[in-house]
């Protein structure tokens, strides 16, 4: 996709009290690519020639963690630029369970307003309200008043938990356009010009990509278990006006990214004297591994195109003239479908039984205790609620055996009660070495979280169902879906690899320490990351 010429406008913009560093690129430009694995790019890296290619440049961080158990993309985003893991943002899962709340729907979705009228966990208000923490953009214009924070994502939750309150600009695909939660102003001409543009693209029929030579090699149908469709050969044709085709797709991320271009040039992003933040989300990624798996043509074919697209949007950036520092990370990592893993060797791996489903065991659990209906919320694995309403005694008997039948579970690897994890301490020492209780913790709230968590085994994937359109998954307490990359790039400044485990969490102390957004030590749980470009840690 190379749209953004079109969507070019000028705009005015405002002047900052506080002057910048003088190192320091007044374009800040964090990058989430959802499900890009530490796995995925040691895979490609070599034959990327792209945008990957340039960023790999900079200074390279292979093994990054998303280090805490719940791998979902708002947990993940919420690490990013708040330099927070999910235990201190408060965002612990995509959804979680409030049986207390007066609704039908029990469920509670991370990025909602569950206190406005009609809203649900699946049709719901976006909001930031649950996230507790500010994020960097926050930070920088509490120093930097003229500064502005922007985000474009293809989720409303990448969008929401990477900028947090009052953003000047937040767009993301609702599944039919890019829409915003933000009230008043005027909608940008690269919004209107990106929604025309997309409504357009989907509204014709896409004929089959012509896979880069080193995917053809990949190109081989595999069987699913559970009803679901051969997947591995794909090539991405699509009929009109199919939106869910689109989503998962190439063409995606070009929009989204060339929505991002069209917001820098038409709002002057980095032209001011205060630094500015704009916050991407590349969702693409993320459908395509859901939708075929990570080991497939499908996949290559995406990863080949983003790096294409992220070169092209490079290009632009330079165009622009303004110096920029680029952050490139992940919400979480992802795994294969266990079919083609199988094949290659990985004897574990599996779909999980559909027995672990919350409502099959609380059903069981249920009738030995004379209950009517599952006293258990959530689904086959992580955060798992007993119903509030029950009296204590009952619940303490529906907890020791839930707690019991998830542990005798041939797939379960560890199951911790909130008793324990509100018990443990916050992890310490570098993520690959955390046990699985630290795991847990790291992503554990006290009000939010389940009654007990379930972590499933490792490579045991938690979709039986395959005929629905998802066929692979993240989410476990594992490295596949924990070791994420995080690549630091200012054009011109060559960087290192740097093989020492870090955190996405340190991401928003490293930028607070190249702009001087100052932090009290132990305010974030990230640490400042020495090696990156141009950063003064000292005080971080
Ligand atoms: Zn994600």
């Amino acid at each position: 996709m190379r749209l953004w010429p079109a969507l070019i406008l000028a705009a005015a913009s405002p002047v900052s009290a506080q002057p910048v560093p003088a190192d320091q690129p007044k374009l800040i430009v964090v990058i989430s690519v959802d499900q890009f694995s530490a796995d995925l790019l040691d895979e490609y890296r070599p034959m990327l020639r792209g945008g990957f290619a340039r960023l790999g440049t900079g200074t390279v961080y292979p093994h990054a963690y998303q280090g805490h158990a719940a791998t979902e993309t708002c947990p993940g985003h919420s690490t990013i630029l708040t330099g927070d893991r999910p235990a201190r943002t408060g965002i612990i899962a995509n959804t979680w369970y409030d049986t207390s709340q007066k609704r039908s729907d029990k469920a509670v979705y991370c990025a909602e307003d569950e206190r406005a009228p009609g809203s649900s966990s699946t049709a719901y208000n976006v909001s930031p309200m649950h996230l507790r923490v500010p994020t960097f953009g926050e930070r920088l214009k509490a120093v930097y008043p003229a500064s502005r924070t922007v985000a474009v994502a293809g989720k409303d939750r990448a969008a929401v938990m990477m900028t947090g309150q009052r953003p000047d600009q937040r767009w993301y695909w609702d599944g039919k356009k890019y829409a915003t939660d933000l009230k008043g102003g005027p909608i940008p001409q690269s919004v209107v010009s990106a929604n025309i543009a997309v409504a357009n693209l989907i509204a014709a029929p896409q004929p089959a990509l012509e896979p880069p030579a080193p995917c053809l090699a990949k190109s081989r149908p595999v069987s699913l278990q559970g009803g679901g469709q051969p997947v591995g050969a794909g090539r991405f044709e699509r009929p009109a006006g199919d939106y869910m085709k689109f989503r998962a797709s190439p063409a995606f991320d070009g929009m989204t990214l060339a929505l991002a271009a069209g917001l820098i040039a038409e709002m002057k992003l980095g032209q001011g004297a205060a630094p500015d933040l704009i916050a991407i989300g590349a969702s693409a990624t993320d459908y395509v591994g859901h939708t075929y798996g990570t080991e497939g043509q499908e996949m290559c074919i995406q990863t080949f195109s983003l790096d294409r697209d992220l070169g092209d949007f490079l290009a632009f950036l330079d165009r622009q003239g303004t110096a920029y520092q680029v952050v490139l990370t992940a919400d979480h990592g992802g795994n294969d479908i266990p079919e083609r893993e199988r094949d290659a060797g990985l004897a574990d791996a599996g779909r999980v039984d559909p027995g672990l489903e919350a409502s099959k065991i609380g059903t069981t659990i249920g009738a030995s205790l004379g209950l009517v209906g599952s006293p258990l919320y959530g689904s086959s694995f992580g955060d798992v609620y007993i119903d509030k309403a029950l009296p204590a005694g009952v619940r303490a008997k529906v907890l020791s055996a839930a707690v019991a039948a998830y542990r005798a579970h041939r797939q379960v690897a560890a199951v911790f009660t909130h008793a324990e994890l509100v018990a443990a301490p916050a992890p310490t020492g570098t993520p690959d070495a955390w046990t699985l209780k630290q795991r847990a913790k790291a992503s554990f709230d006290d009000v939010r979280s389940g009654d007990l968590i379930v972590l499933l085994r490792s490579r045991i994937t938690p979709i039986s169902d395959t005929s629905r359109g998802f066929v692979a998954t993240h989410g476990s307490a594992f490295d596949y879906d924990r070791r994420v990359p995080i690549l630091f790039y200012r054009p011109g400044v060559n960087g290192r690899t740097v093989d020492r485990p870090v955190e996405t969490v340190d991401i928003a102390p490293t930028l607070a320490g190249m702009y001087r957004v100052p932090l009290v030590k132990g305010e974030v749980d990230g640490r400042c990351l020495p090696e990156a470009p141009a950063v003064d840690c000292q005080t971080r």
